[in-house]
Protein backbone atom coordinates (compact mmCIF):
# COMPACT_ATOMS: atom_id res chain seq x y z
CA UNK A 1 0.00 0.00 0.00
CA UNK A 2 1.28 3.37 -1.10
CA UNK A 3 1.18 5.68 2.21
CA UNK A 4 0.14 9.45 0.90
CA UNK A 5 1.33 11.96 3.27
CA UNK A 6 -1.15 15.55 2.91
CA UNK A 7 -0.67 18.93 4.28
CA UNK A 8 -3.50 20.21 6.40
CA UNK A 9 -1.59 23.71 7.21
CA UNK A 10 -3.55 26.82 6.21
CA UNK A 11 -4.96 26.80 2.85
CA UNK A 12 -4.60 23.24 1.92
CA UNK A 13 -5.92 22.32 5.58
CA UNK A 14 -9.73 21.95 3.78
CA UNK A 15 -8.59 19.60 1.44
CA UNK A 16 -6.76 17.66 3.86
CA UNK A 17 -10.00 17.73 6.09
CA UNK A 18 -12.39 16.20 3.47
CA UNK A 19 -9.12 13.67 2.32
CA UNK A 20 -9.42 12.44 5.56
CA UNK A 21 -12.79 12.54 5.99
CA UNK A 22 -13.48 10.31 2.88
CA UNK A 23 -11.09 7.47 4.12
CA UNK A 24 -12.73 7.17 7.35
CA UNK A 25 -16.35 6.61 6.10
CA UNK A 26 -14.58 4.33 3.78
CA UNK A 27 -13.76 2.43 6.91
CA UNK A 28 -9.97 3.34 6.33
CA UNK A 29 -7.42 4.38 8.68
CA UNK A 30 -6.02 7.45 9.19
CA UNK A 31 -2.91 9.18 10.94
CA UNK A 32 -4.08 12.29 12.18
CA UNK A 33 -2.19 15.21 14.37
CA UNK A 34 -3.64 16.09 17.79
CA UNK A 35 -1.70 17.95 20.72
CA UNK A 36 -0.13 15.02 22.42
CA UNK A 37 0.91 12.81 19.70
CA UNK A 38 -0.56 11.72 16.37
CA UNK A 39 -3.25 9.60 16.40
CA UNK A 40 -4.42 6.45 14.31
CA UNK A 41 -7.95 6.92 13.39
CA UNK A 42 -10.94 5.10 12.76
CA UNK A 43 -14.43 4.75 12.58
CA UNK A 44 -14.95 4.11 16.53
CA UNK A 45 -18.48 2.79 16.04
CA UNK A 46 -17.55 0.72 13.13
CA UNK A 47 -16.01 -2.70 14.55
CA UNK A 48 -14.44 -3.42 11.28
CA UNK A 49 -12.41 -0.44 10.69
CA UNK A 50 -11.31 -0.81 14.51
CA UNK A 51 -9.58 -3.99 13.54
CA UNK A 52 -7.28 -1.92 10.85
CA UNK A 53 -6.30 0.03 13.37
CA UNK A 54 -4.62 -3.17 15.31
CA UNK A 55 -3.51 -4.49 12.84
CA UNK A 56 -1.24 -1.20 11.58
CA UNK A 57 -0.19 -1.26 14.64
CA UNK A 58 0.34 -4.55 15.80
CA UNK A 59 -1.31 -4.07 18.61
CA UNK A 60 -2.87 -6.60 21.15
CA UNK A 61 -6.72 -6.69 21.04
CA UNK A 62 -6.57 -6.39 25.12
CA UNK A 63 -5.64 -2.95 24.83
CA UNK A 64 -8.17 -0.93 24.62
CA UNK A 65 -8.89 2.37 22.26
CA UNK A 66 -9.50 6.31 23.18
CA UNK A 67 -12.72 8.00 21.35
CA UNK A 68 -12.27 11.41 20.02
CA UNK A 69 -15.49 13.32 19.95
CA UNK A 70 -16.01 16.45 18.06
CA UNK A 71 -18.13 18.36 21.08
CA UNK A 72 -18.24 18.52 24.82
CA UNK A 73 -22.28 17.56 24.68
CA UNK A 74 -21.72 14.62 22.55
CA UNK A 75 -20.07 12.77 25.52
CA UNK A 76 -23.92 11.48 26.42
CA UNK A 77 -24.61 9.64 23.06
CA UNK A 78 -21.01 7.31 24.34
CA UNK A 79 -21.24 7.01 27.85
CA UNK A 80 -23.78 6.32 30.95
CA UNK A 81 -23.70 8.52 32.96
CA UNK A 82 -25.77 8.88 36.38
CA UNK A 83 -26.97 12.39 37.35
CA UNK A 84 -23.87 12.63 40.17
CA UNK A 85 -21.34 11.14 37.78
CA UNK A 86 -21.67 13.40 34.85
CA UNK A 87 -21.95 16.44 37.38
CA UNK A 88 -18.10 15.46 38.21
CA UNK A 89 -17.64 15.00 34.23
CA UNK A 90 -19.01 18.37 33.27
CA UNK A 91 -16.32 20.10 36.05
CA UNK A 92 -13.58 18.20 34.47
CA UNK A 93 -14.98 18.64 31.00
CA UNK A 94 -15.55 22.82 31.31
CA UNK A 95 -12.11 22.90 32.78
CA UNK A 96 -10.15 20.11 30.85
CA UNK A 97 -11.55 20.17 27.17
CA UNK A 98 -11.04 20.68 24.71
CA UNK A 99 -7.34 19.13 25.82
CA UNK A 100 -5.25 16.69 26.80
CA UNK A 101 -7.76 14.64 29.21
CA UNK A 102 -8.89 11.38 28.58
CA UNK A 103 -11.96 10.40 30.83
CA UNK A 104 -12.39 6.45 31.35
CA UNK A 105 -16.45 6.30 31.64
CA UNK A 106 -19.06 3.80 31.81
CA UNK A 107 -20.14 2.98 28.07
CA UNK A 108 -23.22 2.74 25.80
CA UNK A 109 -23.72 -0.33 23.76
CA UNK A 110 -23.32 1.87 20.22
CA UNK A 111 -19.34 1.53 21.07
CA UNK A 112 -18.20 -1.98 20.12
CA UNK A 113 -16.32 -4.47 22.10
CA UNK A 114 -13.62 -3.74 19.89
CA UNK A 115 -12.90 -0.64 20.75
CA UNK A 116 -13.18 -1.06 24.43
CA UNK A 117 -11.25 -4.69 24.72
CA UNK A 118 -14.51 -6.10 26.25
CA UNK A 119 -14.43 -3.56 28.83
CA UNK A 120 -17.68 -1.80 30.54
CA UNK A 121 -16.12 1.82 29.91
CA UNK A 122 -15.08 3.31 26.98
CA UNK A 123 -11.99 6.06 27.16
CA UNK A 124 -13.37 9.43 25.84
CA UNK A 125 -11.53 12.62 24.75
CA UNK A 126 -11.75 15.79 23.13
CA UNK A 127 -8.83 16.78 21.30
CA UNK A 128 -7.69 20.76 21.09
CA UNK A 129 -5.76 20.53 17.80
CA UNK A 130 -7.67 22.63 15.13
CA UNK A 131 -7.41 20.09 12.42
CA UNK A 132 -8.31 17.25 14.53
CA UNK A 133 -11.87 19.10 15.75
CA UNK A 134 -12.27 20.51 12.38
CA UNK A 135 -12.34 16.02 11.37
CA UNK A 136 -13.92 14.93 13.66
CA UNK A 137 -16.87 17.60 13.09
CA UNK A 138 -16.69 16.92 9.78
CA UNK A 139 -17.12 12.97 10.14
CA UNK A 140 -19.60 13.40 12.82
CA UNK A 141 -18.86 10.12 14.50
CA UNK A 142 -16.42 9.56 17.84
CA UNK A 143 -12.86 8.59 16.04
CA UNK A 144 -10.76 5.65 17.95
CA UNK A 145 -7.32 6.92 17.52
CA UNK A 146 -4.37 5.33 19.36
CA UNK A 147 -1.37 6.52 18.71
CA UNK A 148 0.33 6.38 15.28
CA UNK A 149 3.07 4.02 15.88
CA UNK A 150 4.16 0.02 15.91
CA UNK A 151 2.95 -1.40 19.07
CA UNK A 152 5.03 -0.73 21.81
CA UNK A 153 7.49 1.68 20.18
CA UNK A 154 8.25 5.52 20.54
CA UNK A 155 5.03 7.75 19.94
CA UNK A 156 5.64 9.99 16.84
CA UNK A 157 5.04 13.70 17.43
CA UNK A 158 5.58 14.60 14.16
CA UNK A 159 3.88 13.33 10.44
CA UNK A 160 7.61 12.32 9.83
CA UNK A 161 7.38 9.94 12.27
CA UNK A 162 4.73 8.77 11.74
CA UNK A 163 5.47 8.15 8.30
CA UNK A 164 8.91 6.27 9.73
CA UNK A 165 6.49 3.96 12.13
CA UNK A 166 4.02 3.09 9.53
CA UNK A 167 4.79 3.75 5.90
CA UNK A 168 3.66 1.24 3.53
CA UNK A 169 1.06 -0.12 6.14
CA UNK A 170 -1.62 2.93 5.90
CA UNK A 171 -3.42 4.80 3.49
CA UNK A 172 -3.05 8.07 4.73
CA UNK A 173 -1.29 11.32 6.83
CA UNK A 174 -2.58 14.39 7.63
CA UNK A 175 0.31 16.98 8.59
CA UNK A 176 -0.67 19.28 10.94
CA UNK A 177 2.73 20.13 12.10
CA UNK A 178 4.67 18.96 15.31
CA UNK A 179 2.52 18.18 17.99
CA UNK A 180 2.36 20.95 20.84
CA UNK A 181 2.16 18.71 24.19
CA UNK A 182 4.13 16.09 22.65
CA UNK A 183 3.04 13.37 25.33
CA UNK A 184 -0.05 11.02 25.11
CA UNK A 185 -3.37 12.48 27.15
CA UNK A 186 -3.69 11.69 30.98
CA UNK A 187 -6.11 9.02 31.61
CA UNK A 188 -8.25 8.95 34.51
CA UNK A 189 -11.06 6.43 35.62
CA UNK A 190 -13.59 8.62 37.04
CA UNK A 191 -15.42 7.79 40.28
CA UNK A 192 -18.24 9.58 42.39
CA UNK A 193 -16.28 8.50 45.67
CA UNK A 194 -17.70 8.54 49.07
CA UNK A 195 -17.21 12.23 49.56
CA UNK A 196 -15.13 13.62 47.34
CA UNK A 197 -14.92 12.84 42.80
CA UNK A 198 -12.03 10.19 42.68
CA UNK A 199 -9.66 10.38 40.33
CA UNK A 200 -7.49 7.01 39.12
CA UNK A 201 -4.87 8.26 37.71
CA UNK A 202 -4.21 5.53 34.56
CA UNK A 203 -1.99 7.50 33.16
CA UNK A 204 0.11 10.34 33.54
CA UNK A 205 0.61 12.88 31.24
CA UNK A 206 0.07 16.74 30.13
CA UNK A 207 -2.90 17.29 32.73
CA UNK A 208 -0.76 16.95 35.99
CA UNK A 209 -2.25 15.59 39.34
CA UNK A 210 -1.92 19.33 41.05
CA UNK A 211 -4.71 20.56 37.73
CA UNK A 212 -6.93 17.50 39.04
CA UNK A 213 -6.71 18.29 42.56
CA UNK A 214 -8.60 21.26 41.89
CA UNK A 215 -11.76 18.83 41.49
CA UNK A 216 -11.47 15.91 43.25
CA UNK A 217 -9.22 13.83 45.10
CA UNK A 218 -6.30 12.02 42.56
CA UNK A 219 -5.51 8.29 43.10
CA UNK A 220 -2.60 6.74 42.09
CA UNK A 221 -3.24 2.61 40.77
CA UNK A 222 -1.46 -0.37 42.61
CA UNK A 223 0.99 -1.42 40.82
CA UNK A 224 0.53 -4.75 38.94
CA UNK A 225 1.54 -8.16 40.54
CA UNK A 226 3.98 -9.75 38.45
CA UNK A 227 1.23 -12.51 37.25
CA UNK A 228 -1.03 -9.55 36.09
CA UNK A 229 2.24 -8.02 34.12
CA UNK A 230 3.05 -11.18 32.12
CA UNK A 231 -0.51 -11.42 31.21
CA UNK A 232 -0.59 -8.33 29.95
CA UNK A 233 2.79 -8.91 28.40
CA UNK A 234 1.24 -12.19 26.42
CA UNK A 235 -2.65 -12.25 26.20
CA UNK A 236 -6.12 -11.37 28.01
CA UNK A 237 -6.83 -11.44 31.59
CA UNK A 238 -8.72 -14.52 32.58
CA UNK A 239 -9.86 -13.57 36.43
CA UNK A 240 -11.87 -11.07 37.44
CA UNK A 241 -9.05 -9.81 40.41
CA UNK A 242 -6.60 -9.63 37.49
CA UNK A 243 -8.80 -7.70 35.60
CA UNK A 244 -8.78 -5.06 38.75
CA UNK A 245 -4.80 -5.09 38.50
CA UNK A 246 -4.95 -4.20 34.65
CA UNK A 247 -7.65 -1.35 35.13
CA UNK A 248 -4.66 0.48 33.34
CA UNK A 249 -4.59 -1.99 30.62
CA UNK A 250 -1.85 -1.15 27.87
CA UNK A 251 0.15 0.27 31.22
CA UNK A 252 2.59 -2.39 29.88
CA UNK A 253 5.92 -1.63 31.66
CA UNK A 254 7.70 -2.24 28.55
CA UNK A 255 6.62 0.59 26.25
CA UNK A 256 7.56 3.47 24.01
CA UNK A 257 10.97 2.24 23.22
CA UNK A 258 13.86 2.59 20.83
CA UNK A 259 15.40 -0.01 19.46
CA UNK A 260 18.38 0.69 21.72
CA UNK A 261 18.48 0.15 25.04
CA UNK A 262 17.89 2.19 27.14
CA UNK A 263 19.11 3.17 30.98
CA UNK A 264 17.33 4.96 33.08
CA UNK A 265 18.94 5.24 36.80
CA UNK A 266 18.07 6.28 39.71
CA UNK A 267 20.97 8.23 40.75
CA UNK A 268 23.94 8.89 38.56
CA UNK A 269 26.36 6.79 40.53
CA UNK A 270 24.37 3.69 39.05
CA UNK A 271 25.49 4.04 35.59
CA UNK A 272 28.42 1.92 35.34
CA UNK A 273 29.45 2.21 31.79
CA UNK A 274 31.03 -0.92 29.68
CA UNK A 275 34.54 -0.86 28.20
CA UNK A 276 34.15 -0.45 23.98
CA UNK A 277 30.63 0.67 24.23
CA UNK A 278 29.06 3.97 23.01
CA UNK A 279 26.84 5.24 24.71
CA UNK A 280 24.19 8.22 24.13
CA UNK A 281 22.93 10.84 26.83
CA UNK A 282 19.42 11.84 26.93
CA UNK A 283 20.16 14.76 28.97
CA UNK A 284 17.37 16.49 31.32
CA UNK A 285 18.96 20.23 31.79
CA UNK A 286 22.18 20.01 29.86
CA UNK A 287 24.97 21.44 32.25
CA UNK A 288 24.31 20.84 35.83
CA UNK A 289 26.65 19.93 38.85
CA UNK A 290 24.98 16.67 39.77
CA UNK A 291 24.05 15.71 36.36
CA UNK A 292 24.97 13.45 33.97
CA UNK A 293 26.90 15.47 31.38
CA UNK A 294 29.86 14.94 33.10
CA UNK A 295 29.38 11.44 34.65
CA UNK A 296 31.00 9.78 30.97
CA UNK A 297 32.72 10.84 27.39
CA UNK A 298 29.16 10.53 25.80
CA UNK A 299 29.21 10.17 22.22
CA UNK A 300 25.85 11.87 21.41
CA UNK A 301 24.18 14.30 23.79
CA UNK A 302 20.72 15.17 23.56
CA UNK A 303 19.35 18.03 25.26
CA UNK A 304 15.28 17.45 26.44
CA UNK A 305 15.58 21.07 27.69
CA UNK A 306 18.24 24.03 26.61
CA UNK A 307 16.26 25.85 28.46
CA UNK A 308 17.55 24.50 31.75
CA UNK A 309 15.12 22.41 33.13
CA UNK A 310 12.06 23.53 31.80
CA UNK A 311 9.53 20.72 32.00
CA UNK A 312 6.97 21.53 29.12
CA UNK A 313 9.45 22.42 26.96
CA UNK A 314 10.97 19.07 27.22
CA UNK A 315 7.69 17.12 27.18
CA UNK A 316 7.48 18.60 23.18
CA UNK A 317 11.11 17.64 22.95
CA UNK A 318 10.99 14.11 24.47
CA UNK A 319 9.85 11.51 21.35
CA UNK A 320 11.75 13.60 19.24
CA UNK A 321 14.74 13.53 20.95
CA UNK A 322 14.56 9.46 21.85
CA UNK A 323 13.85 9.02 17.94
CA UNK A 324 17.10 11.11 17.25
CA UNK A 325 19.02 8.88 19.55
CA UNK A 326 17.90 5.87 18.60
CA UNK A 327 19.11 6.57 15.32
CA UNK A 328 22.05 7.88 15.80
CA UNK A 329 23.87 4.31 15.95
CA UNK A 330 24.71 4.50 19.76
CA UNK A 331 25.03 1.06 21.72
CA UNK A 332 22.99 2.48 24.33
CA UNK A 333 20.88 5.24 25.62
CA UNK A 334 21.14 6.56 29.20
CA UNK A 335 18.39 9.15 30.16
CA UNK A 336 18.67 11.51 32.47
CA UNK A 337 15.18 11.62 35.31
CA UNK A 338 13.54 14.95 34.87
CA UNK A 339 12.43 16.76 38.13
CA UNK A 340 9.57 14.56 39.80
CA UNK A 341 6.85 17.16 39.66
CA UNK A 342 4.37 18.39 37.52
CA UNK A 343 4.74 17.16 33.77
CA UNK A 344 8.06 15.82 34.97
CA UNK A 345 6.14 12.76 36.44
CA UNK A 346 4.66 11.89 32.93
CA UNK A 347 8.19 12.53 31.24
CA UNK A 348 9.85 9.93 33.65
CA UNK A 349 6.92 7.39 33.82
CA UNK A 350 7.62 7.02 29.60
CA UNK A 351 11.71 6.99 30.44
CA UNK A 352 10.72 4.57 32.95
CA UNK A 353 8.79 2.55 30.63
CA UNK A 354 11.02 2.96 27.91
CA UNK A 355 13.89 1.25 29.61
CA UNK A 356 11.91 -2.27 30.37
CA UNK A 357 12.19 -4.85 28.38
CA UNK A 358 10.09 -7.08 27.38
P1 LIG B 1 -3.05 4.84 23.44
O1 LIG B 1 -2.25 3.60 23.42
O2 LIG B 1 -2.24 6.09 23.49
O3 LIG B 1 -4.12 4.84 22.47
O4 LIG B 1 -3.83 4.87 24.82
C1 LIG B 1 -4.89 4.04 25.06
C2 LIG B 1 -4.81 3.65 26.50
O5 LIG B 1 -5.97 4.11 27.16
C3 LIG B 1 -4.86 2.17 26.69
O6 LIG B 1 -3.58 1.60 26.53
C4 LIG B 1 -5.37 2.06 28.11
O7 LIG B 1 -4.33 2.17 29.04
C5 LIG B 1 -6.27 3.25 28.25
N1 LIG B 1 -7.69 2.87 28.13
C6 LIG B 1 -8.46 2.93 27.06
N2 LIG B 1 -9.70 2.48 27.32
C7 LIG B 1 -9.71 2.14 28.60
C8 LIG B 1 -10.69 1.60 29.49
N3 LIG B 1 -11.92 1.33 29.08
N4 LIG B 1 -10.32 1.36 30.75
C9 LIG B 1 -9.08 1.64 31.18
N5 LIG B 1 -8.11 2.15 30.40
C10 LIG B 1 -8.42 2.39 29.13
MG1 LIG C 1 0.42 4.46 22.38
Amino acid sequence: METELVYAEEEMANEAISKAVKYLEAGDVVALPTETVYGLGANALDADAVVKIFEAKGRPSYDPLIIHLSSREEIHNYCDLSPELDEIVQKLIQEFWPGPLTMVLPKKDIIPDIVTSGLPTVAVRMSGHPIMQEICKAFGKPIAAPSANRFGRISPTSAGAVLKELDGKIPLIVDGGACNAGLESTIIRVEVGKNNPEFHLLRAGPVVKEDLQKIGKVIRPKKLTERARKMLMEKAPESSSDTEAMQAPGMLESHYAPETPLYFFDKPEDFKPEEGKIYGLLSYRGQDKDGYMDLHEWDVIEELSPGKGKLAEASVRLFHMLRLLDESGVDAIVAEPAAETGLGVAINDRLRRASQRS
